[in-house]
């Protein structure tokens, strides 16, 4: 058989190479335009700070390694240009020397991934506006980035981010443009926040609800013109505003694109033509809890799709479909880590789902064991089956561990009353008798189970009686507007300070108090709810 994949690097790759190893006699050609392939995109940000210093290190295989260790016959600088469906073949160039030709494929893999998105907006074609892919673009980067001293980061999605960090890092001063009221949009607002701090904290100016609306260069400096009348100025811009998917060749040979632009892949990643199969960020393939298509650009994805269309090659009937994809996503800003799994908030609402939801603060292990640090967990589950749907983590320590926890929790379609009994690896230095996944399971039952009413913010009834259960202390450090201060140790023997007739709301630091006072306040006939995750979210 000869196989030729196009798109050398995340799904291209590993499709090569698990073809490789299901076959030893098969014939593989990787094409691959680039200079590079099988280089590690997820380090180029890291690279770019100084936290990863060896350029070698992000050069995963080279094509000398691949030929050595899986017999590929890799073709760099070459673009795959046209596919000729009915003769089975490719039409590639090398972009150096310009030499050409057509590849027979019996089975051909469609890997090109997906390229940086640039908005239509006036100025930005300059050179000094720039995007991140691939080693060619972290090292132009790097280059404009120790001449310059100012830079602006456009869009504060999970590269945009990690590009501000590592900027910063450098010693650059930088300002970030988010043209939503939040960065990471697929956070909860109060997560996203904890970012947003840690990115001020640092010095970098945040610009939200805005956007760059033109761009002009004065005397070599770029100047930014901001919606909102602000402008920026900035030795260079980095754009990190989504990706497209790289589909030219999949539309000019008429396969099934889905509406926007990617191309549609069956289970085992084959397009609507049999021959062809395609992975990684180019592709739309079923979500993994609603089946509905989905795009999800990442790299664990594009991996293990590889691997799925070589199995289905090579297989036959032992071959397993790809289960869909969960969108498990994560990133650091300095000090704090935040990342999601499954169903934001924001996509449960859009979906009209009936989802319970439910947002707990712990300790990354034993509050008692030096070091421990503040971790909030969100998880949400379905109103009928109880089945998790999705969960989002921040803190500055253990957030992967706990998104890690929930994601195969969610893929192995757990209920909240799973998590309540998920025996986690305990001893002080490394969790907790009951760790927060624990914690969010225990939470999430009372709630269902009606235990406790909550709110997510202070009511605006001035009815309302905002009983402040923290200790004195910090109650006045910090006070609440309107609260009155009852430690939770005194609650009990104060309870005819409280008028029956009126709705009480229970207030701590992180939650947990606020919910034992209000069990106490509930079993005694009060019309009570509990501030969820309570006044500091981990300050
Ligand atoms: P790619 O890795 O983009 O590879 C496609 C290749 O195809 C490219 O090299 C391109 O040159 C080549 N190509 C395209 N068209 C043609 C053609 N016509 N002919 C020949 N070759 C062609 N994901 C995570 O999960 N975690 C992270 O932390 C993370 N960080 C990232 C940081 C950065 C800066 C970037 C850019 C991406 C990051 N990602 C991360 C996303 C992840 O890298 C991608 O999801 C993954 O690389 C997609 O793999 P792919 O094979 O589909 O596409």
């Amino acid at each position: 058989k000869q196989i030729v994949v196009i798109g050398g690097v995340a799904a291209g790759a590993s499709f090569a190479a698990r073809v490789r190893r299901l076959n030893e006699h098969a014939r593989i050609i990787l094409v691959e335009r680039g200079k590079d392939v099988s280089f590690a995109n997820c380090g180029l940000p890291y690279y770019i700070g100084g936290e990863i210093q060896t350029r070698g290190a992000l050069s995963v295989q080279t094509p000398e390694t691949l030929k050595a260790l899986l017999n590929l016959d890799v073709k760099t600088h070459t673009e795959a240009i046209r596919i000729d469906r009915e003769k089975k073949q490719v039409y590639v160039k090398n972009i150096i020397s310009g030499e050409d030709e057509w590849l027979d494929y019996d089975k051909l893999m469609l890997a090109p991934g997906a390229s940086p998105r640039i908005p239509d907006v006036p100025g930005i074609h300059h050179e000094k506006i720039l995007t991140l892919r691939n080693l060619a673009d972290m090292d132009r980067i790097s280059e404009v980035a120790k001449a310059g001293k100012r830079a602006v980061v456009v869009g504060a999605g999970f590269i945009g981010l990690e590009m501000a960090e590592q900027l910063h890092r450098k010693g650059l001063s930088v300002e970030v443009v988010q043209y939503g009221p939040q960065v990471l949009p697929q956070l909860g607002k109060r997560m996203a926040k904890l970012l947003e701090n840690e990115l001020v904290q640092h010095g970098i100016v945040l610009h939200l609800n805005d956007r760059v609306v033109r761009y002009e260069n004065r005397n070599s400096i770029l100047e930014c013109f901001l919606e909102s009348g602000t402008v920026l100025k900035a030795d260079f811009v980095v754009l990190s505003v989504g990706v497209e998917p790289e589909s030219r060749l999949a539309r000019e040979a008429h396969l099934v694109l889905g509406k926007n632009g990617h191309i549609v892949v069956n289970d085992f990643m084959q397009t609507s033509d049999a021959d062809i199969y395609a992975a990684g960020d180019v592709v739309e393939t079923a979500h993994r809890l609603s089946n509905e298509r989905t795009a999800v650009p990442l790299g664990g994805p594009a991996n293990r799709q590889g691997r799925v269309a070589a199995d289905h090659i090579f297989l036959g009937e032992k071959a397993r479909p790809y289960p869909g994809s969960l969108g498990t996503a994560i990133v650091r800003v300095f000090g704090t880590t935040a990342g999601t799994v499954g169903w934001s908030e924001n996509a449960l609402e859009k979906n009209g789902r009936s989802y319970g939801m439910v947002t707990v603060n712990d300790f990354h292990h034993a509050g008692y064991y030096p070091g421990a640090k503040p971790l909030v967990l969100t998880v949400f589950w379905d109103r009928d089956t109880d089945v998790l749907l999705g969960a989002q983590a921040a803190g500055q320590e253990g957030v992967d561990k706990r998104l890690d926890v929930m994601a195969t929790a969610i893929a192995a379609q757990m209920t909240i009353d799973d998590l309540v009994h998920l025996e986690l690896a305990y001893a002080p230095p490394f969790g907790s008798a009951k760790d927060i996944v624990n914690i969010a399971g225990f939470a999430a039952t009372n709630k269902r189970d009606g235990l406790v009413d909550t709110i997510s913010e202070l009511p605006d009834n001035p009815d309302a009686q905002i009983i402040d259960v923290r200790a004195k202390a910090m109650a006045d450090a910090d006070p609440v507007a309107g609260g009155i201060n009852i430690p939770m140790p005194a609650l009990r023997n104060h309870l005819d300070r409280l008028d029956r007739d009126k709705p009480v709301v229970t207030v701590c630091a992180l939650g947990k108090n606020s919910y034992f006072a209000s069990r106490i306040l509930k079993q005694n006939g009060f019309d009570v709810k509990s501030l969820e995750g309570g006044m500091k979210m981990m300050t």
